[in-house]
């Protein structure tokens, strides 16, 4: 038996959007279930240096890493399924590789040579690949590489796992995730893109080992042995992926094609033991037999893009599951609500979440929402924006601070209870550059965070410019506003609470990034305890 890392590679063929990141999670998870150290790494064709300057409509949202790198969300799906923390190395883009090489280039590093894309920029993504499988004597790297092959873009990245297969022989296999079309018209489910799919493959230099196969229908023996006959692979490794009603069922029905199995079999990991999936099973049992169910609204600007907050929308998923509750999540765009018709949007909720966000559109009907779940005395959880839009609404409502706003989109206003960030002042570029991964916060005692916690000190993920203004700190303390979390050194306010409302919180951080199935995240837990218990008066 071979003790090296093993590499898996994760390619999509035939259309973009057949859930590479969750098969890619999936066996990672029934690997990790099996006792292997398992981690998950997404190399992205664009060239942005990060998604951290991209608009949430262009590729969902950004997810941000303990040690502060603005990533794929595809990350965020690992750490969920894994229970595992991801870094920057986790995450590869185009930009990230260029920049680096030219950087390489200025520094005379090249003694000469003429900079190429292979095989310069080809070593350079074959050094990342390989620098994750260092780090922590993992047994098993998983790359799901983005786009769809074919595309110019991602060629680099092909050609550099078409050299690793050469470079590492058996410790490496390859993974195609393709579709098989059903035309409704004659009933049949077609082959021919995924021939014509992996021929593309194959035109590179790349022959899959296993073909993971996103369906409609079932697969039948024949039409499994016709793919396997075409396309060069062993029947057992045609594994059907059906459409799930969850995305946390899909290891399940990895499991049940043995998807886990062929790929220990053929990187020669012992496979003898049944992977441990008590605690994926225990969730699921939670989430499919709900013993009650309630509605949350969350309020938005990009409500219509629904990755764009598919953090919280997961994190509530795992908390409903803990609390045996199916939880309806009712988006809604902010720039929809008014006086006039909030009650309409909010009067059958038992929570509101108003998210985070940058820039003036849809503001409004954000602080709107603050304000009918303060004055309704209806759970709120404002985060990063959200809690911005907390404090605007509670200066503007209640302290007779008539135009309150955040420096971001008022500039001028008289009472700018969210300013920038000191060390935010001098900075230029805009990539990177925000206060970014995770801080300390100390939390007060006798406080709804202290309840949820039981701690005194916790560490979560931040991503943002501006921040409470202390300025205001004793205008609000006096008038029962109490700042439960503080980060102490830079005496930073990162949570307001609102004791006479029976479940009133804003974070300046997000902690939707660290929940995960087998850990729903705390604050989420009690938020919806706090749904329950509004339901039911
Ligand atoms: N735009 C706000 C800031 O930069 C909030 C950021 C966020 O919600 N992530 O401080």
């Amino acid at each position: 038996m071979s003790t090296s890392t093993k590499y898996i590679f994760v390619t999509g063929g035939v259309t973009s959007s057949l859930g590479k990141g969750i098969v890619s999670a999936s066996l990672a998870k029934l690997l990790q279930a099996r006792g292997f150290n398992v981690t998950i790494q997404k190399l992205d064709p664009y060239i942005n240096v990060d998604p951290g300057t991209l608009n949430p409509y262009e590729h969902g949202e950004c997810y941000v890493t303990e040690d502060g790198a603005e990533t794929d969300l595809d990350l965020g799906h690992y750490e969920r399924f894994l229970n595992i923390s991801t870094s920057q190395n986790n995450n590869v883009t185009t930009g990230k590789i260029y920049q680096s090489v030219i950087n390489k280039e200025r520094r005379g590093d090249y003694l000469g040579k003429t900079v190429q894309v292979v095989p310069h920029i080809t070593n350079e993504i074959k050094e990342h690949i390989l620098k994750l499988g260092k780090g922590d004597n993992y047994d098993v790297v998983i790359t799901e590489i983005g786009g769809t092959v074919g595309d110019i873009e991602s060629l680099p990245f092909i050609e550099s796992i078409r050299q690793l297969k050469w470079d590492l022989g058996k410790d490496v296999l390859f993974i195609h995730l393709t579709l098989i079309p059903y035309l409704s018209t004659s009933g049949e489910l077609k082959t021919k893109p995924t021939q014509h799919s992996v021929k593309t493959l194959l035109e590179y230099g790349i022959q899959p080992d296993i073909l993971v196969c996103r369906t409609e229908h079932h697969l039948d023996e024949d039409l499994r042995k016709k793919i396997a006959l075409f396309c060069n692979v062993e029947k057992e490794c045609v594994i059907e992926s059906i459409d799930a009603k969850s995305i946390y069922e899909v290891p399940l029905l990895m499991f049940k094609e043995k998807l886990d199995a062929v790929v220990c079999q053929k990187l020669a990991l012992d496979f003898s033991k049944k992977p441990d999936l008590l605690k994926w099973n225990n969730f699921l049992e939670n989430l499919h037999q709900p013993t009650h169910t309630i509605n949350i609204a969350l309020v938005g600007k990009y409500v219509e893009l629904k990755d764009s907050y598919i953090s919280i929308a997961e994190s509530l998923i795992h908390a409903g599951s803990k609390n045996k509750t199916k939880v309806n999540l009712n988006w809604i765009h902010s720039s929809k609500l008014t006086d006039e018709n909030c009650a309409s949007y909010l009067e059958d909720v038992s929570g509101i979440i108003v998210a985070p966000g940058f820039g003036s559109r849809a503001i409004e009907g954000k602080i709107k929402a603050v304000e009918y779940a303060r004055v309704n005395e209806i759970p709120f959880l404002g985060i990063c924006l959200g809690m911005q839009c907390a404090v605007i609404e509670y200066a503007r409502n209640v302290l007779n601070m008539k135009d309150a706003h955040t420096v971001e989109i008022d500039s001028d206003t008289r009472f700018p209870v969210i300013s920038m960030m000191e060390e935010q002042k001098k900075l230029e570029k805009m990539g990177g550059t925000m206060r970014l991964g995770s801080y300390k916060c100390e939390i007060e005692n006798n406080t709804l965070l202290h309840r949820i916690y039981s701690n005194n000190i916790i560490d979560e993920r931040h991503r943002h410019r501006f921040e409470f203004n202390n300025k205001y700190l004793e205008d609000f303390q006096n008038s029962g506003v109490v700042f439960s979390g503080k980060n102490k050194k830079n005496q930073l306010m990162e949570t307001i609470e609102i004791p006479s409302h029976p479940w009133f919180l804003g974070v300046q951080f997000h902690p939707e990034y660290k929940s995960t199935v087998e850990n729903p995240h705390p604050i989420f837990s009690s938020f919806i305890q706090a749904g329950l218990n509004f339901a039911t008066k």
